[in-house]
């Protein structure tokens, strides 16, 4: 699904890439470990087309992003990238299912189609009661359920979550994990940044562990499958 080779990306003197090569295959949950500053986000943002790196290769789903036109890679990211961040980033006037549908709507998708399927992920996602509220008075961990949401809204070949529990206390962090753990389970390829090892070992499939812009060490996981673990 991703293929980065030698990828750099400086910031003015700081260099927050320093020649990631990295490859993602379908169906694999990776886990982007490091400390802060180490280039974690860059990376995501990288692969998401937010940024451009500063030479090397970014491939996703086949498409060579990298000196892709600015339109066709907000085409491109909408299209085929979700994204669930830290800080949920919705849209505080709009209610839960408005922000889901709105993902479908920046495709192209008719306003009813679009709703149809919000309302479908949403009801998935344990939220069916909340479709109507807004943001301001959804709990953390609905808030982070909408995101999801609206990242899966366009059956992304790779879901993105930037330390998508950060914001959260342990437990409903840890049930947002268990949401991209089943997801996963289901197929969706998935590419999550954590602080937390704890939770990168409950749902990550690989481990990458990030310092000073490069990937110093990667370890394969056993994941214990629901028959057994749950
Ligand atoms: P954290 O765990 O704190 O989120 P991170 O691993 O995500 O950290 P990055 O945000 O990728 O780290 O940053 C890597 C380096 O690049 C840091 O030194 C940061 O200051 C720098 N950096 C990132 N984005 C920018 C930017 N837009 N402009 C200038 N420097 C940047
Ligand atoms: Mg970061």
């Amino acid at each position: 699904v991703v293929q980065l080779d030698s990828v750099r990306k400086e910031f003015g003197g700081i260099t927050a890439l320093d020649g990631v090569s990295l490859e993602i295959r379908p169906g694999e949950a990776v886990a982007v470990m490091g400390p802060s500053g180490s280039g974690k986000s860059t990376l995501l943002n990288m692969i998401a087309g937010l940024d451009r790196p500063s030479s090397g290769s970014v491939v996703v789903n086949g498409e060579n992003i990298t000196r892709m036109g600015e339109a066709a890679l907000a085409r491109f990211r909408r299209h085929h990238i979700g994204m669930v961040f830290q800080f949920f980033n919705l849209l505080d006037d709009l209610p839960a299912l408005e922000n889901v549908a709105l993902a479908g709507r920046l495709v192209g998708v008719p306003a009813r189609k679009a709703r149809a399927r919000a309302t479908e992920l949403l009801d998935e996602l344990g939220l069916a009661d909340r479709r109507d509220a807004y943001p301001a008075v959804l709990s953390g961990g609905e808030r982070q359920r909408v995101g999801v949401a609206r990242a899966l809204m366009n059956r992304p070949a790779l879901l993105l979550a930037d330390e998508p529990t950060g914001a959260l206390d342990s437990r409903t962090g840890e049930q947002v994990i268990d949401l991209l753990l089943d997801l996963n389970r289901m197929g969706q390829t998935l590419l999550l940044v954590t602080h937390d090892q704890h939770l990168a070992t409950r749902c990550a499939t690989r481990l990458v562990d990030f310092m000073d812009g490069r990937v110093v060490r990667e370890a394969a996981l056993e994941r214990h499958e629901p028959w057994i673990a749950r």
